[in-house]
């Protein structure tokens, strides 16, 4: 079963298992490769010391171990690590890795995945969304970027761990490049994939997938066994001006939109998070907080409002201090659960698919 040019991350546990069989190999070979593979502890086929050789030159012939080769990374004064990756074609993509500190059994250590190569939304103020759409990830190319950093932490042996401190990945978030649930099945498989006890064993719970507001797909969402956190890019409460920030809310208006959110949060139990980023003069005065507060009212949600990254676009701008605490005072005052959430990385250029961007303008 040759898998061509794709990776073994992109079939799942199941695929390799009948994959390991049509090889003539017993069950308990594909259990030692998926713990190769997803422990994120080796280069290459070969390094697999405990599968026989015969079993490593014909994983070699039938697949890829990993479709993702770096091209630049950063580090930002917050401790943010942003990689740039290339797929095997040619296409970049970007990643990050986030450390949140607390004690130490709480420390998190939350990847943002990218799931298409650029975006189709178009969202005005985003660096992605003035790329346009170029394809959709493999669950491969979406899994890899996980193990990416997990590789990069994982404690060395000989204890050079550079300025990393190592530790097992403990969040998946899926809100860099691209609208998740436009590539539907892809993203679930590598959720799935993701999940699995024999592949990277981590919780769905510990997995947030953002989305600019596809409603069939948050319906879908909501039926699935797995229950993944649930992210919706607001950053509007009317449609006029929904519209004009999340083009998609043309075809799926605020009337369908929070609807599907309150039907997701009865389903799955789960409280639905928004995200309103701030754009000063745009959507961050008072009224539009108390307009906010009256959409979502009665729903089990809670707000993370963001002050916006500056992109080419010099009109989506932050508002000031004062206009951000006011905004968020009165979130507060109608009792609204709300967290104010500080931009990560903003001197390595962290924000959604800029470091991306300026890597196309050197490029080309
Ligand atoms: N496409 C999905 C997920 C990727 S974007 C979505 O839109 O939800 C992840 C988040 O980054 C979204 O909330 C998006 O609105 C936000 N974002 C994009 N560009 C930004 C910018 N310049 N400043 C602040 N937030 C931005
Ligand atoms: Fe796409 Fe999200 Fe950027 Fe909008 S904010 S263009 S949906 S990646």
């Amino acid at each position: 079963m040759p898998l061509g040019p794709q990776s073994i991350t992109d079939i799942t546990g199941t695929q390799i298992d009948e994959l390991v069989s049509s090889l003539g190999e017993p069950l308990y070979r594909s259990g030692q490769i998926k713990k190769w593979v997803y422990q994120g502890l080796v280069n290459s086929f070969d390094e697999m010391t405990n599968l026989p050789a015969p079993l490593r030159r014909k994983l070699m012939e039938a697949a890829k171990l990993r479709s993702l080769e770096l091209v630049k990374q950063t580090t930002s004064t917050d401790g943010t690590v942003k990689a740039l990756l290339k797929c095997t074609d040619g296409k970049t993509i970007e990643t990050a890795l986030m450390h949140y500190g607390g004690e130490e059994n709480k420390e998190r250590r939350t990847v943002c995945v990218s799931t298409q190569a650029g975006c189709g939304i178009g969202c005005p103020f985003c660096a992605t969304g003035q790329q346009g759409l170029e394809r959709n990830l493999t669950p491969g190319e979406i899994i890899g970027q996980v193990l990416y950093f997990a590789s990069l932490l994982r404690p060395r042996p000989d204890g050079a761990d550079g300025k990393l401190v190592p530790g097992r990945i403990s969040n998946v978030v899926f809100m860099g490049m691209g609208e998740p649930l436009a590539n539907y099945s892809n993203l679930w498989q590598a959720v799935e994939t993701l999940n699995a006890p024999d592949c990277f064993k981590l919780g769905a719970r510990n997995m947030t997938i953002s989305t600019s507001g596809l409603v069939p797909q948050i319906k879908r969402l909501a039926q699935e066994k797995l229950q993944v956190g649930l992210a919706v890019s607001l950053h509007a409460a009317d449609n006029t001006l929904r519209n004009k920030l999340v083009p998609v809310n043309r075809k799926y208006p605020l009337e369908q939109l929070i609807p599907a959110c309150r039907e997701y949060s009865r389903l799955t139990g789960r409280r639905v998070s928004f995200e309103y980023t701030l754009f000063g003069g745009i959507n961050a005065s008072v009224s539009h907080a108390r307009s906010l507060a009256a959409l979502i009212d009665g729903l089990n949600a809670h707000v993370n409002l963001i002050t916006a990254n500056k992109t080419g676009d010099a009109v989506y701008g932050p508002p000031p201090k004062r206009v951000v605490l006011a905004f968020e005072h009165e979130l507060l005052r109608s009792h609204v659960n709300v967290t104010m959430r500080e931009p990560r990385g903003q001197d390595i250029e962290a924000g959604c698919g800029q470091l991306r961007g300026r890597y196309l303008k050197e490029d080309s």
